[in-house]
């Protein structure tokens, strides 16, 4: 039996089910819900209900978009012929803050580690090591060569 009530113990359970949310900030996010008024709650669950309707993954990068394909490969003015690797959309963020890559992003949805059970089997990972080596060479002008910009290159970020 829960010391809670039917409903404060639901949303405790719901709030723990964040990463990085363990049992007692789940505790102290569901009663800072319960004390604020009921529009600054029914805000909150606007926005989530609203992102998770109008945000989905771009065909192409995989990265957070609103439409089939996000900003960066709806941007004409990226470089195409250089591919950025990350693990996850938030390090786009990072590498964009340096404001000197002008390439084009792929994100894994997660790290490879075949030790911890993720591979290349992910659909974007998977995406990647399919396809990503020929068209970047397909859209280079001269035949494909090992030079740095015939293939995409890897970078590595890590947001804080
Ligand atoms: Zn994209």
């Amino acid at each position: 039996m829960s010391v809670y009530a039917g409903p404060v113990q639901v949303l405790i359970d719901e709030l723990g089910r964040m990463p990085g949310v363990g049992p007692k900030s789940a505790q102290r996010i569901a009663f800072h819900l319960l004390k604020i008024p009921a529009e600054d709650a029914n805000r909150l669950a606007s926005s989530i209900l609203d992102a998770k309707a109008r945000v989905s993954w771009c065909r192409r990068c995989f990265n957070i978009s609103e439409g089939d394909l996000c900003g960066f490969c709806a941007d004409e003015g990226r470089d195409s012929s250089v591919l950025c690797v990350v693990e996850d959309p938030r390090d786009i963020v990072a590498v964009e803050r340096t404001a000197e890559f002008r390439g084009r992003y792929h994100v894994l949805q997660g790290a490879i580690s075949p030790i911890e059970g993720s591979d290349r089997s992910s659909s974007a990972s998977a995406s990647y090591w399919r396809a990503s080596p020929t068209r970047a060479w397909r859209r280079s002008s001269s035949p494909p060569t090992r030079t740095s910009r015939a293939r995409p290159r890897p970078c590595t970020s890590h947001a804080s």
